[in-house]
């Protein structure tokens, strides 16, 4: 480890990061929708993949220098950073299940250009994800998808599904290119927050592929392949927040020293600075348990899972929090559709529903709680 090297590196992936969102975001999230070429040329540099090793195309990071990575995406464009993660998670899936045949083959395809998404949900299947139906069959030497999945997060702009369904008698995960005959996308219209992130549902009719599609070649237990593929996705969604985080408190702060009321700045009516100190702690709270999980993550250790469920609970809830007292201390200077603290405040809502909603960590936390107590 080398930490001046590691805050060059992070510094670099961050200004490439910033130089191609530019001042955009708002114009993206107005239209729906995220330039394609730029996501091709984040794709192309590995920017979408921070944790994949540098010899497979990735940044080479850590979790930690990668969270840094993901709240500065976070910062600019929640719709970026939603597609961030799917590929950050796509890429992990593949890290864990794939055979050393398929591991070079779609790492290279996802640190070269293509675009990944993720399939877990289903109508019937959004938090108990046991009762998925989607299945994968053995066809001779084929495989056959079959099913539906829904609220895909990049899933327009993907080469590449990751499809979970059921496999024999356990569960799988197969890689089906999205241009295969049977694959039918929906665009998801104007959802709530992340407007340009490329939400969609997806039929599959009897999508054939090759067997060598299906990572790692054999089936795996439900529990332990969501578990993990969402684990990875918990962490980024909570990095993601931080990011939300800084840009309401810079933008609070910004008015909040500037905007005049009552013959003073508002910075210097005390329920303002009330406003101002609890987005702080917010801010700070949620950096502190997410780099808290990723240092579990970076040594490996036993509470990397409770840690990461904490820092996912708190900083979306603290997003949401702190995106509307952004909202409050800008008031009408904020209350206009596409401006970045009315994003925060539609984005981080949706934080607190994705990657395990606050109900579904609540439940875990308590269970862990009962198991260490
Ligand atoms: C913006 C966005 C992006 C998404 N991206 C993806 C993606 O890329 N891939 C993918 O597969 N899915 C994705 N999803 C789907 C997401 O994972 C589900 O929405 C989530 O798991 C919740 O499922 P649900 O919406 O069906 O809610 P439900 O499971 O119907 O839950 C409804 C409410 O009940 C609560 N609840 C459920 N069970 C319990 C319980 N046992 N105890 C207490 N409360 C409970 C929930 O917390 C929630 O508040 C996305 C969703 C959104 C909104």
């Amino acid at each position: 480890m080398d930490p001046e090297r590691d805050a060059e590196r992070l510094a670099d992936a961050c200004t490439a990061v910033s130089g191609l969102v530019g001042d955009r975001a708002e114009s993206w999230d107005l239209a729906g929708l995220l330039p394609e070429q730029m996501l091709r040329e984040l794709a192309g540099r590995g920017l979408l993949c921070p944790q994949v090793p540098a010899t497979d195309g990735g940044l080479g990071f850590g979790s930690l220098l990668s969270g840094e990575y993901t709240a500065h995406v976070g910062s600019l464009c929640s719709s970026l950073r939603s597609v961030l993660t799917s590929q950050a998670m796509a890429a992990w899936t593949v890290q864990r299940f794939a055979d050393a045949r398929q591991r070079h083959t779609y790492l290279a395809q996802l640190t070269h250009g293509e675009l990944a998404a993720l399939g877990f949900s289903e109508t019937a299947a959004g938090s108990d994800l046991s009762a998925m139906t989607t299945r994968i069959v053995r066809d001779g030497d084929t495989l056959v998808v079959t099913g539906e999945k829904v609220w895909m997060t990049a899933a327009c702009y993907a080469d590449l599904l990751l499809v979970f369904g059921r496999f024999e008698e356990g569960a799988a995960v197969v890689v089906v290119p999205a241009s295969t005959p049977g694959v039918r996308m929906e665009r998801i219209a104007n959802p709530l927050g992340c407007r340009a992130a490329g939400h969609a549902n997806v039929r599959f009719d009897a999508v054939r592929l090759p067997s060598d599609n299906l990572l790692g070649g054999i089936g795996q237990s439900m529990s332990m392949l969501v578990t993990t593929a969402l684990a990875a996705g918990r962490l980024s969604v909570a990095w993601g927040c931080v990011g939300i985080l800084r840009a309401c408190l810079a933008a609070a702060t910004g008015h909040a020293r500037t905007r005049q009321q009552f013959g003073k700045v508002l910075a210097e009516h005390q329920l303002i600075s009330g406003h101002l100190a609890e987005l702080y702690a917010e801010e700070q709270v949620s950096t502190r348990s997410c780099e808290y999980a990723s240092r579990c993550w970076d040594a490996h250790s036993v509470d990397m899972v409770a840690a990461t469920v904490v820092a996912k609970y708190v900083s979306a809830r603290n997003a949401v929090a702190g995106a509307a007292s952004a909202v409050q201390v800008l008031a009408s200077a904020g209350a206009r559709d596409g401006h970045l603290v009315a994003r925060a405040y539609r984005d981080a809502k949706l934080m607190e529903i994705i990657e395990g909603s606050n109900e579904i960590c609540q439940l875990m936390l308590a269970e862990h709680a009962l198991s260490v107590t």
